[in-house]
């Protein structure tokens, strides 16, 4: 189990129930989309109709179930969630839409995993609030038209290159999530202590949100360790040296690395000469899914620089190898 997953653990949603934002002002960072969908939120209030449907795209962690649910509660309505893979027939769609009321917001997380079938369904529900459904079988099946309310479609996904352009060309609104800075983590952490009730000095906050890879879930997760680890070993304060002793004893480096990081990277130095390498191989050397590497790990590292992604695979960039205390090749970073 890894600390710094982006995933979600039931101990997660168990623990993120009390601090998880409600309003788009409890809701830290992400400036320009906040801004946005305030004007959004806003202009179809005043219209009384409602908001068109919204795509948020990013990596895990990063807050889109936390918006949809925000979105909701600022539209004052409803909201319906399930995701892509739990929707298994065209019916359990259907009956999902047509109990929706006037306005609701249903929230589908990983959209892109929805089913070629079920996908379908939701083009005409989008676009004019209607669904066809089959009624009966054989030669006596027919297609009937039912009329749904207007209502909001929510849709999540780490990367939006994995929709279809028919779903992706039915969302009025795209908004895409960034990477948290430390100062918002830093704010998002000392949110969450308060609320927790945790003692906690700006600089001990400091120091997790460095190491929370720019990722809220991951901040209010070190957050629960280190308030551990300040209450046996310390006075259970979170100080900046109670901090760092809790992240040296998980073995979450100053970056916020961990093992999985350091040996990817570690692999692409050693194992093939610092690349470029394909992502198949390099799962495959890992023991490791595809999937696993381009959502949960690797987005971060490119981000900050010590991955580069080029036509021909991975490759360590001159950070990394300082990172990992080896000496840069000549020809690196390209
Ligand atoms: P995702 O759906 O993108 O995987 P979540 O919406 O579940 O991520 O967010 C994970 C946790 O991080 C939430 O439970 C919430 O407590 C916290 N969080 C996310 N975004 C914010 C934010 N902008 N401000 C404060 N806390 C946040």
């Amino acid at each position: 189990d890894r600390i710094i997953a982006a995933d979600a653990t039931s101990e997660d949603a168990a623990a993120e129930a009390h601090i998880r934002p409600r309003t788009l002002d409890q809701y830290l960072g992400q400036q320009a989309v906040r801004e946005q969908l305030r004007i959004y939120i806003d202009a179809a209030k005043q219209r009384g109709e409602a908001l068109d449907h919204v795509l948020i795209f990013g990596p895990p962690g990063l807050g889109k179930t936390t918006l949809s649910h925000v979105i909701a509660n600022e539209l004052g309505v409803n909201l319906r969630q399930t995701s892509g893979p739990v929707i298994e027939k065209a019916g359990d769609l259907a009956a999902l839409l047509t109990n929706l009321q006037p306005h609701d917001v249903l929230f589908i997380d990983e959209i892109h995993r929805m089913q070629p079938v079920v996908e379908e369904v939701l083009y005409p529900a989008m676009e004019d609030y209607q669904i066809d459904i089959m009624i009966g079988e054989g030669p006596a099946a027919r297609s009937i038209k039912l009329d749904l309310p207007p209502f909001t479609l929510v849709g999540a996904t780490t990367r939006a290159g994995l929709l279809t352009a028919p779903l992706r060309d039915r969302f009025g609104i795209v908004q895409r999530l960034e990477f948290y800075t430390v100062d918002e983590l830093t704010r998002i952490v000392r949110r969450s202590a308060q609320i927790l009730e945790i003692p906690c000095e700006p600089e001990g906050a400091g120091e997790i949100a460095r190491r929370a890879r720019g990722t809220p879930r991951i901040a209010n997760r070190l957050l629960r360790r280190v308030r551990d680890y300040a209450q046996v070993k310390g006075d259970g304060v979170i100080t900046r040296a109670i901090a760092d002793a809790a992240m040296a004893m998980l073995k979450v480096d100053p970056e916020g690395f961990d093992q999985l990081d350091r040996r990817m990277l570690t692999m692409i130095i050693e194992s093939f000469d610092g690349g470029p390498v394909g992502i198949e191989s390099l799962a495959a050397a890992l023991s490791e899914e595809r999937g696993t590497l381009e959502d949960v790990i690797e987005p971060y590292l490119i981000q900050q620089g010590y991955l580069i992604r080029t036509a021909r695979g991975r490759m360590a960039s001159a950070k990394a190898y300082r990172h990992l205390g080896l000496v840069p090749r000549a020809r690196e970073s390209g």
